[in-house]
C-alpha cells in the first residue's frame, strides 16, 4: 500500500505539532509505524491522503454512529451554515436537543451544552462537589473522563497506551482528592464506603468502560454503586461521553437499569461536530449559574452547528429498529472474527454492548477486569493490526480502544473485514 503522502505530510506535522499530532492516540505509538492522513470519509470507509480506502471502526473515536457524511446530518449543517454560525446566545435549536435528551434518558431532568466531554465531565464533578459540599472523590482504573487535571489518575485510553497512567503538570494536591478502586470489584467498593462514604462528593464511572479496550460491567457493579451513593449522600455520576446514544437510545443506564443523579454525554450527541453536555436531577443540576452558586460557562456552548448535527443524528438514530440492527450487525462481526480467530488457533475473546465492542488477544474466555486487559497480548494486537490496516481495515491504532460499528456498516464491510481478519490471525501464529 502506498503511503508517500501520508508520510510526509507526518514530517512536516513533527515539525510544528507536537509528535505531528493534535490528540496523543493519533500518533499510532501503541501499534509502532507511522500514522495515516485522512482527507475523507464516505459512510462506513475513510479514504487516506494516498487514496487508500478503509472500513473505519474507529468513528472519528465514537461520534460517527451514521458513518461519513450522512445525508440528513450534512443537508441539517448546510441549511444552519446559511442561518449564521453561532449568534453567543439562546436558539430554539439548543431547547429542542435539551428536551429530547431529557426525553430519551429519564435521569436528565435538566442538561447544559459544553463543547466537549472533558468539559462535561469536569463541569459534573464542580457541580457534585458544590451539591455536597464535599472535596473528595471516586473513579475507577482504566477508565477516562477526558484530560480534566484530578481525574489523570490511573486513567485510560491514550494515558495508557502511552504507559503514563499519570500526567506531568497535575498538581499532587488534585489527585489527593480523588480515591481509584478497580472496575467491577463490589467489594472493594462497599469496603471503601463504610469507611469514607461520608466524605465523597461523588462517584464518577464509565458504566460500560471504554478506554481500557471495552469492558462491560459486572452484574450488580452499578446496582453496587447507586446503593452506596444512595447511602451516603454521593452524587452517582455516570461518564456516558462514549456509551451515550452508542450503546443503546437511553445509553447504558437504559440497557443495565441503574439510574444515576448525573450524565455526562459528548461523542455521538454532537453529530462529528465538537459537544459535549452533563445533566441530571434538577435539584443539582439548579446549582449551576446563573441560578445556582457553581460557576459554569463557554463561549461556544450550544453551537448552533454542533446543535443542528445533533438533532439530524437524534432523528435518525430514534427510528424503530435503529439500535436493534447495529447490534445484530456488531454482533455478525464478532461471531466472525471469532470463528476466524479460532481457526487460526490464535487465543482470543471479545466484548459487545449494542455498538460498541472490544477484541482480547488472550486466553481468558470473558474480560471484566483492568488487569486482564493489561496481560492481553500486544504484540499479537499490533500484528494483527497492521495485516488489517494492509487489508483495508482501519482499527483504533491502540489494544486499549473500544471499537465502534455504525449504520453505514453493511454485509459488504463486515464481509471485507473478516476477509481481513482471516489473514490478520494466520499471520500472527505464523510468528
Ligand atoms: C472521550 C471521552 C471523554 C472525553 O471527551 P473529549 O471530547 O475527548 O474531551 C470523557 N469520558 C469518556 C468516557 C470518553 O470516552
Amino acid at each position: 500500500m502506498n503511503n508517500e503522502n501520508s508520510r510526509n505530510l507526518y514530517d512536516l506535522a513533527l515539525q510544528y505539532i507536537p509528535g505531528g499530532v493534535n490528540s496523543p492516540v493519533r500518533a499510532f505509538k501503541g501499534v509502532g509505524g507511522n500514522p495515516l492522513f485522512f482527507k475523507a470519509g464516505q459512510g462506513a470507509f475513510l479514504i487516506d491522503a494516498d487514496d487508500n480506502r478503509y472500513v473505519d471502526y474507529v468513528g472519528a473515536w465514537g461520534p460517527l454512529i451514521l458513518g461519513h457524511c450522512n445525508e440528513k446530518v450534512v443537508s441539517a449543517l448546510q441549511s444552519q451554515l446559511q442561518q449564521g454560525l453561532g449568534y453567543g446566545a439562546s436558539t430554539e435549536a439548543e431547547v429542542e436537543i435539551a428536551r429530547k435528551i431529557c426525553e430519551l434518558v429519564p435521569s436528565i431532568e435538566k442538561i447544559r451544552l459544553v463543547t466537549s466531554g472533558t468539559e462535561a465531565t469536569m463541569s459534573a464533578i464542580r457541580v457534585a462537589r458544590g451539591f455536597t459540599g464535599r472535596d473528595k472523590i471516586v473513579k475507577f482504573e482504566g477508565c477516562y473522563h477526558g484530560h480534566v487535571d484530578g481525574l489523570l489518575v490511573k486513567a485510560g485510553s491514550g494515558a495508557l497506551t502511552l504507559g503514563e497512567p499519570d500526567s506531568l503538570g497535575v498538581p499532587k494536591a488534585y489527585t489527593d482528592l480523588t480515591h481509584v478502586l478497580p472496575y467491577n470489584d463490589i467489594e472493594a467498593v462497599e469496603a471503601f464506603f463504610a469507611k469514607n462514604g461520608d466524605e465523597i462528593a461523588c462517584v464518577i464511572v464509565e458504566p460500560v468502560a471504554g478506554n481500557m479496550n471495552c469492558v462491560p460491567p459486572v452484574p450488580g457493579f452499578l446496582q453496587s454503586l447507586r446503593e452506596v451513593c444512595t447511602q451516603h449522600g454521593s452524587v452517582l455520576i455516570f461518564d456516558e461521553v462514549m456509551t451515550g446514544f452508542r450503546v443503546a437510545l437511553g445509553g447504558a443506564q437504559s440497557v443495565y437499569q441503574v439510574s444515576p443523579d448525573m450524565t455526562t454525554l459528548g461523542k455521538v450527541i454532537g453529530g462529528g461536530l465538537p459537544v459535549g453536555a452533563f445533566g441530571g436531577r434538577k435539584d443539582i443540576m439548579d446549582m449551576v449559574a446563573p441560578i445556582g452558586a457553581v460557576y459554569q460557562a463557554g463561549t461556544l456552548s450550544g453551537s448552533p452547528l454542533a446543535v443542528a448535527a445533533g438533532l439530524a443524528m437524534l432523528e435518525v438514530i430514534t427510528e424503530p429498529g435503529f439500535y436493534a440492527k447495529l447490534d445484530a450487525r456488531a454482533k455478525t462481526l464478532l461471531e466472525g472474527l471469532q470463528q476466524r480467530a479460532d481457526a487460526a488457533g490464535v487465543p482470543f475473546s471479545t466484548n459487545q454492548v449494542g455498538a460498541m465492542f472490544g477484541c482480547f488477544f488472550t486466553e481468558e474466555n470473558k474480560v471484566t477486569k483492568f488487569s486482564q486487559v493489561m496481560q492481553c497480548n500486544v504484540e499479537s494486537f499490533q500484528s494483527y493490526f497492521h495485516t488489517m490496516l494492509d487489508n483495508g481495515v482501519y482499527l483504533a491504532p491502540s489494544a486499549f480502544e473500544a471499537g465502534f460499528i455504525s449504520s453505514a456498516h453493511g454485509d459488504t464491510e463486515i464481509q471485507l473485514t473478516l476477509d481481513a481478519a482471516e489473514k490478520a490471525f494466520s499471520q500472527i501464529n505464523s510468528k
